[in-house]
Order: C-alpha cells, then sequence, then structure tokens
C-alpha cells in the first residue's frame, strides 16, 4: 500500500515558520508551556522587584530607578534568550513572538489537518 502524505499548508492562515498557532488562537496564554522566556524571565524578575518594593515600603519612582539600573531602559532580548531574532531594525521585539508566547514552543504544523484553514487572496 502506498505511503498516505499530506498537502502542505504554508498558506493556513495558522501557519507560522513551519509552526501551528491553533490552539493558541483559540485560548490565548492558557499553555503557559509555550510563553516566551525572555517574557517570562522578565516577569518573574519584575514581581521580585515588586515584592521587594511592598516589603520596603518603595515607590513607583524608585521601583523603575532599581529596574533601570538593574537591566537599563531596554531590555536586551539576546541577553536572555540565544534564539532570539528582531523583526526589523526599527522593531526589536522578537519575530518569534506570537502574543506573550514563542512560535517555536507550539507543535510543528504536519500538513493539512481538520483545522487547516487557506487565506483569502
Ligand atoms: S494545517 Fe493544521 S497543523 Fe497546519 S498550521 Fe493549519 S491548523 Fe495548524
Ligand atoms: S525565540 Fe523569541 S519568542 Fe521565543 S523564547 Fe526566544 S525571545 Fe521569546
Amino acid at each position: 500500500m502506498g505511503k498516505v502524505t499530506t498537502l502542505p499548508a504554508q498558506n493556513c492562515i495558522y501557519y507560522r515558520f513551519g509552526f501551528c498557532v491553533y490552539e493558541e488562537t483559540l485560548n490565548p496564554g492558557f499553555d503557559v508551556e509555550s510563553r516566551c522566556l525572555v517574557l517570562m524571565e522578565l516577569e518573574e524578575k519584575y514581581d521580585h522587584l515588586l515584592s521587594q518594593a511592598d516589603n520596603f515600603d518603595l515607590n513607583q519612582d524608585q521601583v523603575h530607578k532599581i529596574w533601570v539600573s538593574r537591566f537599563g531602559e531596554n531590555v536586551m532580548w539576546e541577553d536572555f534568550c540565544r534564539a532570539y531574532m528582531p523583526r526589523s531594525r526599527d522593531d526589536d521585539r522578537c519575530s518569534s513572538l506570537f502574543g506573550n508566547a514563542c512560535i517555536k514552543l507550539f507543535p510543528e504544523c504536519g500538513g493539512r489537518c481538520p483545522h487547516y484553514m487557506p487565506e483569502r487572496c
């Protein structure tokens, strides 16, 4: 019997660089396993800083100053993730970022599936 092959799905609206964003589109943020490592790390550090601010009764300005002294005004994504790739020269957000998630942590698209939805031309 011949091998069953699936048709390519590069034109599916859920297709991103070989990965599938279907589940994330249905339930944004639900799958914590696919969260961007940089955002997760920064969120953890910021939460820690806020809890310290609470303990030491720091105001917002002081918290901001501490944050900037530790991480600078602009966070260097590449310091936190080796797979980071900027979108363009003017946009330093990672090209793999989808909402707060990382496309590279989604399942790979194995070709047209029951959720396949071609883009309208
Ligand atoms: S064809 Fe299916 S697996 Fe592939 S991107 Fe579309 S929805 Fe996802
Ligand atoms: S590749 Fe980009 S989106 Fe994915 S974890 Fe790294 S920085 Fe975040």
